[in-house]
């Protein structure tokens, strides 16, 4: 709820100041996808390489922010919507501070990513469609969410008796039942070279995926 008696306050730091500072361009980079499709673990793949290489990161994962700031939040639409509206409050903010904000979230509406999107500066959202087919999902299921769910012991689970809304234009659509970790962050790091989000002398890693 917004208070007309709030008024905006301007401060002489921005976030071009902090962003010059690290000597970096601020982004988000929003991972959305199926459970267990790969955000999270592509998404700390691709961070510790630009940590490596020097860059000021910080990764938001949906399974941590349920812990604290929306430890009060459930499944329901309201509920994942409010979800990700905090949680692109927050990306927000980090990316103001200057940093590479990676964040990985199933974000299952269309209309919730276009808010997060719109509420950034022009070119830095970058929504990344981490895209594998439920059956391989299903398959990997690395926390068991998904046996739970068949069983009926976890309601409205992403992709079983709640829907997923594919992105229709991502920045970035990563194929991650056909490629590997490596391959999928080699895919991510050309597209920001490409877009000049990193600097120059960047060469694809060889990870160990
Ligand atoms: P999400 O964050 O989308 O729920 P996770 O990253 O937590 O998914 O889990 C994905 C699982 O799939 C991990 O156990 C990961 O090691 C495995 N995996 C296998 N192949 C790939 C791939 N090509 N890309 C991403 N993850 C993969």
């Amino acid at each position: 709820m917004s208070n007309s008696n709030i008024v905006w306050h301007s401060h002489p730091v921005d976030q071009q100041t902090r962003s010059d500072q690290k000597t970096q361009r601020p982004l988000v980079i929003w991972f959305t996808g199926l459970s267990a499709s790969g955000k999270s673990t592509i998404a700390g793949a691709l961070e510790q390489i630009l940590t490596g290489q020097g860059y000021h990161t910080y990764l938001l994962d949906g399974d941590n922010v349920r812990h604290g700031l929306c430890n009060d939040l459930g499944f329901s639409d309201q509920d994942r919507q409010e979800n990700i509206r905090r949680v692109g409050e927050v990306a927000k903010l980090m990316a103001d501070a200057g940093l590479i904000t990676l964040a990985a979230f199933i974000s299952p509406f269309r209309d919730d990513r276009r808010l997060v999107r719109k509420i950034l500066p022009e070119g830095q959202f970058i929504e990344v469609y981490v895209d594998a087919n439920l059956e391989v999902c299903q398959t990997r299921d690395p926390k068991g969410l998904y046996a739970k769910a068949q069983r009926g012991e976890i309601k409205q689970f992403t992709g079983i008796d709640s829907p997923y809304e594919a992105p229709e234009k991502p920045e970035v659509h990563i194929q991650a039942d056909q490629i590997s970790v490596a391959e999928a962050v080699n895919q991510l790091l050309s597209y920001l070279h490409e877009i000049g989000a990193l600097q120059a002398g960047y060469e694809p890693v060889a990870l160990g995926a």
